[in-house]
């Protein structure tokens, strides 16, 4: 890592640090259009039907009591909370809250950056998705107003910032809505 830095030039460093500040000031930007594009997502809390010898799958809490209705099961919140993927209820395939974990954030963003990954930001479930993505990196960025992007849970940034030059790019889409 030093080597590199050291026989990188001066002009290359100077780039280096522009791009690293101009990316940085996108991080709240995009996180404000995304985060406030996400709310009309309405992603439902997850339950899980318990019988006796069997499990249902996740679900939204209408399913979960219609499948324990059904079969005389329990409905308990579902216990886990963070996935490696996002999270629908089984039955009807609506959206759950759901937080990813390392590896969950890392492809997710890898969908995103795809070049067939098209990104609709009239999608309030994709801009879930991409919240998500978010809250994983910056596990204190709770306030929407002032947000904190302090302390990323994970080193590697680059590919935060490749989705949100990309997500900054398609922002003349929102404003034609
Ligand atoms: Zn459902």
């Amino acid at each position: 890592m030093s080597a590199i830095i050291f026989s990188a030039k001066i002009d290359d460093l100077k780039v280096m640090a522009e791009n690293d500040l101009k990316n940085a000031k996108l991080l709240p930007i995009v996180w404000n259009i995304v985060s406030t594009l996400a709310e009309k997502a309405e992603p439902q809390k997850s339950y899980t039907v318990i019988f006796d010898n069997d499990e249902s799958g996740y679900l939204c809490l209408r399913c979960a009591r219609k499948i324990s209705g059904n079969g005389n099961g329990s409905t308990f919140e579902t216990y886990q909370k963070e996935w490696d993927s996002s999270q629908f209820c089984s039955e009807c395939m609506c959206l759950l809250e759901y937080e990813l974990t390392e590896e969950g954030a890392k492809s997710e963003l890898d969908r995103f950056l795809d070049e067939g990954g098209k990104i609709d930001l009239n999608s309030a479930r994709q801009c879930y998705k991409i919240e998500r993505v978010f809250r994983a990196y910056f596990p204190k960025l709770i306030s929407k107003k002032k947000p904190r992007f302090e302390k990323p849970r994970f080193k590697d940034l680059t590919n935060l910032y490749k989705l949100c030059n990309k997500i900054n790019l398609l922002r003349n889409d929102i404003f034609n809505l």
